[in-house]
């Protein structure tokens, strides 16, 4: 297993970050597994095809859609901005992909809507300033 300064290095990321992601997932993970031996129960061995299966079910390494939308806006300190483009373009997360493409959608609409409403200031600010 990789330490955090590792993972850290290879993502070029702050070790801090590396290390609560790790925890929050590894909380996640023994929430999630004791729950499945508790509605079994039995006890479930670890194996990696197991843990493979909760990471993807609860997307634990998932972008928040929040974080996706600040991504979009380019308001993410250069370590997250790395790492969300690498969860989108080089993982290629369904989930995340879908959540972000929606947003851009949103952004397109938003955009077109101010657009709309300049034009239509710009062409009415004539008979407003009339006395
Ligand atoms: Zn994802």
């Amino acid at each position: 297993m990789l330490s955090n300064a590792d993972v850290a290095s290879q993502l070029s990321v702050e070790t801090g970050n590396v290390r609560i992601f790790r925890h929050r997932s590894l909380k996640r993970i023994h929430k999630e597994f004791a729950g499945r031996c508790a509605a079994k129960d039995i006890s479930i061995s670890c194996s990696e095809d197991f843990l493979t299966e909760i990471w993807k079910e609860q997307r634990l390494s998932c972008i928040k859609r929040s974080t996706l939308g600040a991504f979009l806006l380019e308001d993410l300190s250069p370590e997250w901005f790395d790492f969300v483009d690498f969860h989108l373009a080089t993982i290629g997360c369904h989930f995340c992909c879908a959540n972000y493409k929606d947003l851009c959608q949103e952004q397109q609409t938003s955009d077109q809507r101010e657009y709309l409403r300049q034009r239509i200031m710009a062409s009415t600010v004539g008979f407003l300033s009339k006395p």
